[in-house]
Formats: C-alpha cells, sequence, structure tokens
C-alpha cells in the first residue's frame, strides 16, 4: 500500500455482535477501544472515534501499521478490520487515491471488482455509480485488468462517510466475539498443558477478563516449568489483556494424598484440592466462574463420574469450553492463538509427578469423601493460600 504525502491513513474496525447489543452498544465500544489502546501499547499512539459500528484509529505520527493491525486482529469484539486511505468526499480524488493506494496490487492481478458503500446521502452519486466510475477508469489506467465479479484478485472499497471517504482492499477478519471486560471476570485453572489456554482465550471471547491459577510442585516440579506456564500466561494476554497469575504451590498437598489416601484416589483427591483452592482465591478476587480446559474422556479424571466429583461441593460455575471438542480441534485453536508449541515443551507437570499408575475412573463422591477425611483438609487449604504468589503478566 503506497500514499501520497499528505494522504492520511488509518485502521477501520468493524465492530459484529456487539452491534446487536441494543442499548449498551456505546458502553461496549468504549471497552473495545479501551482494550485496543492497550493493545498497541508500544506501537504508537492513536486517536480513537466511533461512528457507525465502525471505530476509526488513526495514528498520531509515525507508527508501524502492519504491526498495529495484527495486534488489533487479536482484540475481541472485532468483526472485521482494514488499513484505509482517508480521501475528500470527491470522485475525483477518490479515483487518483485508489489507483495509488491499491497501485502493487492492482498491478500484480489479473481480476478486480469495486464495491462501494454510502452513507453519507448527500454525496451525489450512488453505490452503483461510484463502483461504474471507478471500475472503468481503473480498467483504463491499468488495461491488463479485467473485472470480474465473483471472485476478483483485488477487491477495491471505496467508503463514503460522514466526515470523509475511505479507499481499501479486502477487510481482514477480527477475532470476533464481544470485548474482554463486559462479562466479568474469571478464574482460569492454567496448567501447562495445551487445553487450559485455549480454554481461557475461548471465554476471554465471550467477554470475560482473564485471572489466572497455577499449581506447582517444587522441586518435583522444575523452574522451567513454571517460566513456560508464565510464557503460556504472556502469550494468552495478547487476546485476553493484562492476566493476573496466582501461583499456589502444591508439593504439601500432593504429599499428604500420597502419603495417606488410596492411590486410585489420587488424581481426582488433587483436582478436587485445585478447584477448592481455585474458587477461594477467585471469590477474593471477584471473578464469578471458574475456568477448566477438560475435555470428556481424555484422561481418567476427565469421566463424567470424575467430573462429578471434582465439582461436588463448589459454588461458583464451572466454564470448561473445550468440553466437547476433539483433541485435534483443540490443537488446532492453540496452533491459532500461538500457544502450542509452548506447551508441548516437555517439562513435567504436578499432576504428571504423582499421577497413580490406575487411577479411578469411576470415582463414587462417598469414597472419595472418606479418603479426604483423613487429611487435615481445611489446614492444607489455608496453608497453599498462604502461601500463593501474585503476579499480573501484560503484553509484552
Ligand atoms: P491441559 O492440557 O490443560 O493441561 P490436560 O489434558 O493435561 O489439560 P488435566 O491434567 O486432567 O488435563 O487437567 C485438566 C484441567 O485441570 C486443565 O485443563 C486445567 O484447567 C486444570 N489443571 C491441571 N493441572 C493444573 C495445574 N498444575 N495448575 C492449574 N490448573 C491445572
Ligand atoms: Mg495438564
Amino acid at each position: 500500500m503506497k500514499l501520497e504525502s499528505g494522504t492520511k491513513e488509518l485502521i477501520l474496525l468493524k465492530s459484529g455482535e456487539i452491534a446487536l447489543k441494543g442499548l449498551n452498544r456505546g458502553s461496549f465500544e468504549d471497552l473495545m477501544i479501551k482494550n485496543c489502546k492497550r493493545a498497541l501499547r508500544g506501537v504508537g499512539e492513536f486517536r480513537f472515534t466511533k461512528a457507525q459500528s465502525t471505530i476509526y484509529a488513526q495514528p498520531v505520527g509515525d507508527c508501524d501499521m502492519e504491526e498495529a493491525l495484527d495486534r488489533l486482529s487479536r482484540v475481541f469484539g472485532i468483526a472485521a478490520l482494514t488499513r484505509a486511505a482517508v480521501v475528500e468526499k470527491d470522485m475525483e480524488a477518490i479515483r487518483k487515491t485508489a489507483a495509488q493506494y491499491l497501485e502493487e496490487e492492482l498491478k500484480a492481478a489479473s481480476t478486480f471488482k469495486v464495491a462501494a458503500k454510502r452513507s453519507d446521502k448527500s454525496f451525489p452519486m450512488t453505490s452503483p455509480e461510484i463502483c461504474r466510475e471507478l471500475g472503468g477508469w481503473l480498467l483504463r489506467q491499468f488495461p491488463h485488468l479485467k473485472v470480474d465479479v465473483e471472485n476478483p484478485d483485488v477487491l477495491v472499497v471505496v467508503e463514503v462517510r460522514d466526515f470523509a471517504a475511505y479507499v481499501h482492499g479486502a477487510q481482514l477478519p477480527g477475532a470476533g466475539g464481544i470485548p474482554v471486560g463486559s462479562s466479568g471476570r474469571a478464574m482460569l485453572l492454567l496448567s501447562g498443558g495445551i487445553d487450559s489456554p485455549v480454554a481461557g482465550v475461548m471465554m476471554a471471547k465471550r467477554g470475560l477478563s482473564i485471572s489466572a491459577v497455577h499449581f506447582y510442585s517444587p522441586p518435583y516440579t522444575s523452574e522451567r516449568a513454571l517460566l513456560k506456564v508464565k510464557t503460556l500466561c504472556e502469550k494468552m494476554t495478547r487476546y485476553c489483556g493484562t492476566i493476573p497469575l496466582h501461583i499456589v504451590p502444591f508439593t504439601e498437598i500432593s504429599e499428604a494424598i500420597k502419603e495417606h489416601c488410596r492411590e486410585d484416589f489420587g488424581t481426582v483427591i488433587m483436582r478436587r484440592f485445585m478447584m477448592r483452592i481455585a474458587q477461594d482465591i477467585a471469590l477474593q478476587e471477584e471473578c464469578s466462574g471458574l475456568i477448566t480446559g477438560e475435555s470428556v474422556g481424555q484422561v481418567a479424571s476427565q469421566t463424567m463420574a470424575s467430573l462429578a466429583c471434582t465439582q461436588a461441593g463448589l459454588t461458583l460455575p464451572v466454564l470448561r469450553p473445550v468440553i466437547g471438542m476433539d483433541k485435534e480441534e483443540i490443537i488446532a485453536i492453540s496452533r491459532k492463538i500461538d500457544t502450542f508449541e509452548t506447551s508441548i515443551q516437555p517439562f513435567d507437570d504436578c499432576c504428571t509427578v504423582f499421577t497413580p499408575r490406575h487411577p479411578k475412573t469411576k470415582p463414587r463422591l462417598e469414597e472419595v469423601l472418606k479418603e479426604e477425611q483423613k487429611l487435615d483438609y481445611e489446614a492444607l487449604v489455608q496453608r497453599a493460600i498462604a502461601q500463593t504468589t501474585k503476579e499480573r503478566l501484560s503484553p509484552r
């Protein structure tokens, strides 16, 4: 994309689903703008305005527009986005800018199509007239081109709006969903695996701010395993915004379970401790739910019977967005959000270290509770919470 000096460029952000929210729309858009500003930190200063389900992000001074576009493509609530040239609402100016701005693309293409949208009805030409006029003119400027309305190599879009006209190519798909923060906050149980980062980002897409809790078992698990979790969390922040990460020492609990409880109940008891502690921290942090990366049938602790035991006694809802997904589907998302390569680094998790040889796949709650009575449950919970440390992770 090339611009004559003096011509301004900006990024147009089209809000998707939030446009349907009627009365809430204004505050949703304000939240989205706040999230966009945060995502653009370090790229450059932008001025934001909004009109007609579009947000305009105008750079103030120099900035890397491709980087800005990339960052904004991960902000939830945006259905589509594009860089665009700002033009005077005058057909000759529009023609000139279109030919210049999209010159490289048009030269490399064999076919093109013009699409026009006129929301300023005082503009003297209708949308079809703009298309015909600009299309004809571009055919004369780039004689090798043909028009293809079905499947053009290059799409030339002209939007005539209130304060100016905008010229751009095909829009990029945005991250979709609704703005982070519009649905409250939830606590993600974040392991070092593939599933839980995906689960967290999926819920952020539904408007939840994310806090996270990780259980680690030094010296059975290494510093590097913990670092891996922080890296995962940091990668998630590009979608979720800042994430407060709570790190809970879990060694004493795991050892107590191993020492006092039946081995085949070890996993489910461990999982119940995690949920219970996560809920206590969640309530302190004003979270209204828990999130896990559980998927039915994936491992012994994720049978229906195990899930029932894991959940028993909790008051907060447990959100499990990947519950019905195949591993392959979860992996596809984890690649897309760029957590996969980190997730597959081979460091031991506290679960893998203490995993029983033959975990019960159909634990009965009465039996689980009986095993737990062998432990000083509350004291273990409270000590782990007292030793929890907290860090705030933000996008780099
Ligand atoms: P993942 O790929 O997310 O690690 P998994 O297939 O390994 O999942 P489990 O180990 O049974 O499954 O864990 C199920 C869920 O429990 C995880 O998705 C996560 O939400 C939570 N969890 C497991 N281990 C931990 C941990 N050490 N710290 C925090 N949460 C955990
Ligand atoms: Mg795991």
